[in-house]
């Protein structure tokens, strides 16, 4: 006997039916389930670009779980507005006695949904939440003495050591699909201009979308794997999965990743699942000390850097005219797709606290603009760790070489005049800086510093020195 006559599930970051906590557990309890999104405007009004990949993204991949509802006889119920008002509204519409979602573990999410668990159940109605976007939640994996973790191997081995396959065990959700409610085709989904968006380049750089793209991809990284070791460091190859947009927004599920990267073996797929454990070891960190959300230093003594942000240097660093080939194509290619390499990642950001000397809130703002894989506890545990205001980050007096990292990461430049084709006949052994060429040499490359490409913003051993200065008066030590 179905505990509940009627339940919704209302999905987030979590837009696929198969191997899916919340729809699990809805279809076991209830009677009929009817699935739900909300295009939440409390989130969407927030978002400075009225083209954003993301939200189109979503839009895309709840098309195509919209087929597959149809399929069952049943449809997405979308709504637009507030999700703490409509959600309650909608479970007072159909009636539902619960309301099953997947746990989201940021802060503001965790607000909205004691507010709308409040408000449901001064309508004798219940919210239910799941573990899902992780293998393991916030608690499972403490130290000894019962506290959080704030270093990452150490981390790590408990994570692989209480892992079992209990815990990669998918969520039989085809079984009980005879359970959801039966509703007719929906109005079509909203369209982006409905929502007060407009279309980005996300067809044309080939983005795949919801559960059936995730898979693709996967299906092509698995082929992959075991290469990513030797391959990840390098963005001009095709070395990482792609898949940290479809990790964001739930149209893969984890289990199914950390079940392939655990059971292949040998040392790509072990990095990788290494990685995935990364991503729950900073979601984890976010839960435990909820401050990092409002911009605070993990490392409370690194606030006190009295940031110079030199005027222009952010400026020159978002639209990529830097004079740092390797920082201006890492830009270029996050303004033009939404993705950066993370090797990238780590030299940009760096690039920006330490050779720049602007504050890594404003990057850190930055990428979550601009980020289709954008996520706050990923984010800023990637920025603070190249600030070496994080836990286990980098350590404050060892600075990134940008130019060394450009000739040992991206030695012919592939990937550099991928994104700056005015530089495309700069041989390699100038292209990490072009700067140092003769004005004959630049001739007859076809650039001209200064009028092509931009000569260098800083000198970087000049801005080391600065950096050094800043965290020591801030009471950085060399431990
Ligand atoms: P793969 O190499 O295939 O890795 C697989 C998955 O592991 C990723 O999809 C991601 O979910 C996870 N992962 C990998 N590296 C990390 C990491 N260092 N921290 C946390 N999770 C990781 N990742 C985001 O998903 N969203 C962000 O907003 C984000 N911002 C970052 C900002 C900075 C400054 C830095 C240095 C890193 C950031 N990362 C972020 C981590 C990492 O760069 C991306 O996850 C990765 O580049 C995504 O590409 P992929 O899916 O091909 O990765």
């Amino acid at each position: 006997m179905p505990e509940f006559d009627t339940a919704l599930v209302w999905l987030r970051r979590d837009l696929r039916l198969d191997d899916h906590a919340a729809l699990y557990h809805a279809l076991k309890a209830s009677r009929a389930v009817v699935p739900v999104f909300i295009f939440d405007t409390d989130i969407l009004d927030a978002l400075r670009e009225r083209a954003d990949r993301r939200v189109e993204f979503i839009r895309e991949s709840l098309a195509a779980l919209n087929r597959e509802l149809e399929t069952h006889g049943s449809s997405l119920v979308v709504r637009h507005g507030s999700a703490q008002q409509l959600i309650p509204q909608l479970a007072a519409e159909f009636n539902a006695d619960a309301v099953f979602c997947n746990r989201d573990y940021e802060p503001a999410a965790m607000t909205r949904d004691a507010a709308v668990a409040a408000t449901l159940a001064q309508a004798g109605r219940v919210l239910r939440d799941y573990k899902d976007q992780v293998i393991f939640d916030q608690d499972e994996i403490l130290t000894q003495a019962g506290t959080a973790f704030g270093v990452f191997t150490p981390y790590k081995n408990a994570w692989l050591k209480k892992l079992t396959p209990f815990y990669l065990t998918p969520y039989p959700v085809a079984r009980y699909l005879n359970r959801l409610a039966p509703l007719p085709p929906q109005q079509p989904l909203p369209t982006l201009e409905d929502l007060g968006f407009r279309r980005t380049n996300l067809d044309a750089l080939g983005i795949h979308t919801g559960s059936a793209g995730g898979q693709t991809l996967f299906e092509n990284f698995i082929e992959r794997m075991a290469n990513y070791k030797l391959a990840r460091d390098f963005p001009a190859v095709k070395g990482p999965s792609y898949l940290s947009v479809h990790l964001r927004f739930g149209t893969v599920s984890i289990r199914q990743l950390a079940f392939s990267a655990h059971g292949m073996g040998g040392a790509g797929a072990e990095i990788w699942l290494s990685e995935l454990i990364w991503r729950e070891f900073y979601q984890q960190l976010l839960w435990h000390h909820p401050y990092l959300a409002v911009g605070r230093a993990y490392k409370p003594q690194f606030d006190a850097i009295a940031w110079p942000n030199p005027p222009g240097h952010f400026e020159a660093w978002c639209e990529a005219r830097t004079g740092y080939p390797l920082v201006d194509a890492a830009l270029r290619q996050l303004n033009q797709t939404g993705y950066m390499h993370n090797r990238l990642r780590m030299v940009a950001a760096s690039f920006l606290t330490k050779d720049l000397h602007v504050d890594w809130r404003l990057g850190e703002r930055y990428f979550a603009e601009k980020l289709i894989d954008f996520d706050l506890a990923a984010n800023n545990g990637g920025w603070q760790w190249a600030a070496s205001t994080g836990c286990d980050a980098q350590p404050w007096f060892r600075i990134f070489n940008p130019i060394t990292q450009s000739e040992k990461f991206d030695a012919e430049g592939k990937f550099i005049k991928r994104y700056l084709p005015e530089l495309a006949a700069v041989p390699a052994k100038y292209v990490h800086a072009p700067w140092q060429l003769s004005s004959e040499f630049q001739r007859a490359y076809g650039v001209t510093i200064g009028k092509d490409y931009p000569p260098p913003l800083v000198d970087h051993a000049a801005a080391r020195a600065v950096t050094l200065a800043l965290y020591k008066s801030a009471g950085g030590n060399e431990e």
